[in-house]
């Protein structure tokens, strides 16, 4: 693909396409019908999301309103309680004081923290995020995610950290959260492209085309989802003797919804899964290049053995990525995801700051062609090298990234 094509896909895309929106439906058709100048049809699966419409949301401390976002699907009222702030998410003694309080968290509210919370009784809670230094107040849209909440709710307000610090800074004592929302099922999307081989089992491609609600996405992931295009563009003209299916999964940002939904739709379907190739932000100017294996060992030294035959320098683990390929694996399919991660303060995420500004053509058209050679071997594959066995240790890591399995203390 041409470098000005791909610039020209994060011109076209360069608006918040949050899961469930029709912004990220405008995204979904878009690559639709770039498939479509390729002459490949692809198609677009719809499948069930929670949503929810905020009417109102206030957060008052001490009397004092302070700006906020309101938690999607945390429920509407009203409460009014002492602020705590729980500092330390797992001691015993920080959790009792979280009984009949607002409690305020650092940063994001993980699943296990809102159990404990929940169960210590919180009345309410607080979290915060943008970054002192940034020369804005953004406050991010979150949700309460139906996995994390599971039938229970507490009211939730979303703060900027300049706030949370001042709040903490003074003292305050009291807290109040006021929520009036709608909250209704809606419709994601995942679409979906297959290039058929000679047999009948294939290499599934994913990438995630869908923002966080404060951002472009241009790096998390509209850059997987140009090398996704890329593969296709390539592979159509190029012999592959399993066969590729391409999915850009929707609604990645909100709990891997659509690879989610994607296995279940297909369940009967992924015994024909030889291999997952996931792709999760790649192309920034800065970083170095990581292969994250949900499989068996032999493919982490493979790939780094590829890598120096390529001269293309890369970090190769075994491990679980927090992306698309994880529901892949947790349902058989071995799975490697891709990313060049880009030092932080070099390439925020999550922010209206991931935009293409953060990502540089040349080295993203070097990403792609990397992964490009790697599943092209793998998809001329006499015999699938990669076996299909995952290691024990990677099933319990699955088990506790997807909450089946709270981790032990580190
Ligand atoms: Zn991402």
């Amino acid at each position: 693909m041409k470098l000005e094509k791909m610039n020209q896909i994060f011109l076209d895309t360069a608006f918040v396409h949050a899961g469930g929106s029709d912004e990220e439906l405008q995204v979904a058709q878009y690559f639709q019908k770039e498939c479509a100048q390729l002459g490949l049809e692809a198609s677009i699966e719809p499948f069930e999301v929670q949503m929810a419409n905020i009417k109102e949301a206030k957060l008052y401390i001490d009397g004092k309103e302070i700006p906020c976002k309101g938690y999607k699907n945390s429920g509407s009222g009203e409460v009014e309680a002492e602020l705590y702030y729980l500092r330390n998410v797992e001691d015993a003694y920080s959790l009792k004081q979280c009984k009949g309080k607002i409690v305020m968290i650092d940063t994001i509210i993980r699943h296990w923290s809102f159990q404990d919370i929940f169960e210590h009784g919180a009345v309410g809670f607080i979290t915060f995020d943008g970054n002192v230094h940034f020369d804005n107040n953004d406050i991010d849209q979150k949700e309460l995610r139906a996995v994390v909440g599971a039938g229970k709710k507490l009211l939730a307000a979303n703060i900027n950290v300049k706030d949370a610090v001042e709040i903490i800074r003074s003292g305050a004592k009291t807290a109040k959260i006021v929520i009036e929302q709608d909250e209704y099922m809606g419709e994601s999307r995942n679409v979906v492209l297959d290039l058929p081989g000679e047999i009948d089992e294939y290499i599934v491609m994913t990438a995630h085309y869908d923002s966080v609600p404060l951002a472009n996405g241009a790096y998390d992931n509209m850059s997987g989802a140009v090398a996704l295009l890329a593969a296709a563009e390539y592979f159509k003209d190029h012999p592959h003797r399993y066969g590729l299916r391409f999915v850009w999964c929707g609604s990645e940002e909100r709990g891997l919804l659509g690879a989610k939904a994607y296995c279940k739709d297909h369940a009967d379907e992924l015994a024909k899964i030889v291999l997952c190739v996931n792709i999760d932000m790649i192309g920034p100017v800065m970083g170095g290049f990581h292969a994250v294996c949900t499989t068996e060992n032999k493919l982490v030294s493979y790939i780094e053995y590829m890598a120096n035959e390529e001269g293309f320098p890369l970090s190769a683990r075994p491990g679980v990525y927090s992306s698309d390929s994880t529901p892949f694996a947790d349902n058989g399919v071995p799975a490697v995801s891709f990313a060049r991660l880009a030092p932080g303060n070099t390439a925020a995420g999550h922010c209206r700051y991931d935009t293409v500004e953060i990502l540089k053509m040349e080295q993203l058209s070097d990403d792609i062609e990397f992964i490009n050679k790697f599943t092209n071997r793998m998809v001329n594959a006499k015999q699938m090298p990669v076996g299909r066995e995952i290691p024990e240790k990677l099933k319990t890591e699955l088990a506790e990234y997807l909450l089946r399995k709270r981790p032990g203390k580190k």
